[in-house]
């Protein structure tokens, strides 16, 4: 008999408390990764992160394949395929760490119960959360709404400690596995991942890298400089996060070995930290509010007329909008699969503010192109931004597009990154063409309305139809 360990958000042999704990049992391990597209209501995964789990599957199988063993690729209906498995190989028990949206808890809720039933264990363990969401509450019992209590409240607990994977490893004999080039995971006819793949390396190992070049390179001055699109001084660890090549608990370790080791400044670490748990805080409210990314958390938001509007979603989602922050974020997105934060909320906030876009079609645009496409800090940060989240931004806040840019994007180093028609521009006007100069803009080869696009919609008039829009919800 063999322990099986079913691979999920987790691709990581270190620590990986279930891998750990099946290496512990003493049995042979077989190890498995189960594309599920058919179970009900499993969101199905967008293109970009499709592309990611297609190469992070790969890294995991050469790791897998370079100890000895070999990671069995199955897919279909988990509920089918995990207790075929367990047959097939004769499991004597069966190991997963665990998630935290509605549908993958149904599914491992009816696994767990119907592997029981023939007298195979499941062990479960908390394997992508510095706190399991059921233990950070109020004292009343509830949970939190709001960010900060929330944050000071869990930040008071225990966080282990990241481990190992043991370097004694010995594999059962393995299944029937599919050939991962036949899941199509990556794009071919058109293929849209050059970018992707000239920008990312998935896997564990990229993800360990990455971590080290940040802590040697960004976390020093982190907190000042984290809100600077231009300067990319953020850990861009989140697609690492996301599909758990690395846990928060080895970030949250290095930092503070950082911190200890004198690297980085008190403020610095606080802050990265304090990024974790917004983090943590998503995933806290997708497990209690499981309809995260379709449902308003503000049920008052249910009564919202947004409006459909076509013609600027396109040129939004092309970025075409004639604001040159926001097109720089989108085509980053575009290019990349990747958005920097502060650009990530200029641009949501310009879909649903200034466009009065239902959030729920941003959310789901940022689904299909992010590579970082989280199921918790998606929606949850669309809410944010709509204002019709647990914790929400101040319906009024609506971000002026102009005097954004030029605060976060000084010298117009990341429009001209992106915008490269715009490049030519001075920093003094590139955030905002249309005011320029005939002899400026002929100088930098702009024409507008034909090399670049006029504002799809003037920021006064949008922010007051916008104000007067929010405010019908809020019985003004
Ligand atoms: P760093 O600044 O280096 O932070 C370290 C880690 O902390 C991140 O990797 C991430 O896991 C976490 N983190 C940082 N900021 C946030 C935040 N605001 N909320 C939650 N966690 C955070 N993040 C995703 O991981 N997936 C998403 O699908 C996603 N969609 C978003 C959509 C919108 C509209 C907005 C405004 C934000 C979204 N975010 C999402 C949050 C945030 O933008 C990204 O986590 C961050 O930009 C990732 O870059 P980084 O790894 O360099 O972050």
């Amino acid at each position: 008999s063999c322990a099986l360990v079913w691979f999920r958000d987790d691709l990581r042999l270190d620590d990986n408390p279930a891998l750990k704990a099946a290496q512990a049992s003493g049995r042979p391990l077989a190890l498995a990764y189960v594309l599920d597209e058919e179970s009900e209501r499993l969101r199905p995964l967008g293109g970009a992160a499709r592309w990611w789990l297609g190469r992070s599957l790969a890294f995991l199988s050469a790791a897998i394949a370079a100890k000895g063993g070999r990671l069995i690729l199955q897919r279909g209906r988990a509920g089918d395929i995990v207790p075929a498995l367990v047959e097939e190989l004769n499991a004597a028990a069966v190991y997963w760490n665990r998630r935290y949206g509605a549908a993958e808890i149904a599914v491992d809720t009816a696994l767990k119960s119907a592997l029981a039933g023939r007298g195979v264990a499941v062990e479960s363990f908390g394997g992508s959360l510095l706190h399991e969401p059921w233990t950070v509450r109020t004292q009343a019992g509830d949970p939190f709404r709001v960010f900060t209590p929330f944050y000071r409240s869990a930040g008071r607990q225990a966080v282990r400690t990241p481990s190992r994977a043991d370097d004694a490893w010995s594999f059962a004999g393995s299944a029937r596995s599919d050939r991962l080039d036949d899941w199509a995971l990556e794009p071919t006819a058109p293929d849209w991942a050059a970018g992707l793949r000239a920008s990312w390396t998935p896997g564990e190992r990229g993800a360990r890298d990455r971590l080290a070049a940040f802590l040697d390179d960004d976390l020093a001055g982190y907190a000042t400089l984290r809100d600077r699109p231009d300067l990319a001084r953020t850990s861009r660890l989140s697609p690492h996060l996301r599909f758990g090549e690395i846990s928060p608990h080895q970030v949250l370790a290095a930092v503070r070995h950082a911190a200890d080791a004198g690297t980085a400044s008190p403020a610095d670490t606080e802050k990265l930290i304090s990024e974790l748990y917004w983090r943590e805080f998503s995933y806290h409210l997708l497990f209690h509010f499981p309809d995260l990314a379709g449902t308003n958390v503000n049920r008052r938001f249910d009564a919202f007329e947004w409006q459909d509007d076509p013609a600027l979603e396109r040129a939004w989602r092309r970025g075409r909008t004639g604001y040159p922050i926001v097109d720089a974020g989108m085509r980053q997105l575009w290019q990349t699969g990747w958005m920097h934060n502060r650009v990530r909320m200029l641009a949501a906030s310009f879909l649903i503010k200034h466009g009065l876009t239902d959030w729920r079609r941003g959310e789901a645009w940022f689904w299909d192109t992010l590579v970082d496409a989280d199921p918790a800090n998606n929606p949850a940060s669309w809410q944010w931004v709509a204002g019709s989240g647990a914790d929400a931004a101040p319906y009024f806040r609506i971000f002026n597009p102009v005097t954004q840019g030029e605060t976060f994007d000084p010298d117009g180093a990341y429009v001209r990154r992106f915008v490269p028609e715009l490049a030519g521009l001075p920093a003094g006007i590139i955030h905002k063409p249309w005011t320029a100069a005939p002899e400026v803009l002929r100088r930098a080869g702009v024409v507008l309305g034909e090399t670049y696009p006029f504002p799809i919609v003037e920021h006064p008039a949008a922010r007051e139809r916008a104000l007067a829009r929010f405010a019908r919800i809020r019985g003004d």
